[in-house]
């Protein structure tokens, strides 16, 4: 079986809008206009969530980040801080074999 590969990312990289195909000029950009690039921000929220879980990998913290601001902004270490902690159901799982 042929691997599926999203179609959305194929022109991630080969100067065109991912949205719509459009030749972008602007390098680093994904889209070609604030409108694709609205519609990119949808797509990864229904594809990953409106909000990701982020694990910095040298506390071994989890944090909440919004995928729009994945998207929008990249993430460092350094910003993420600023979110809320995620508490996952793993998470629990742990607080409770320490209990017991
Ligand atoms: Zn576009």
């Amino acid at each position: 079986m042929i691997p599926y590969i999203d179609p959305i990312f194929e022109n991630v990289g080969k100067g065109l809008c991912i949205i719509c195909n459009t030749p972008i000029n602007t390098k680093g950009h994904m889209t070609c206009s604030q409108d694709c690039h609205e519609k990119f921000i949808i797509f990864g929220e229904k594809k990953f969530g409106v909000t990701k879980k982020v694990i910095d990998i040298e506390t071994g913290i989890s944090y909440r980040v919004p995928t729009r601001d994945i998207i929008e902004k990249g993430l460092t270490y350094q910003d993420l801080s600023k979110y809320p902690l995620c508490n996952d159901e793993q998470q629990k799982q742990n607080d409770w074999k320490d209990m017991l």
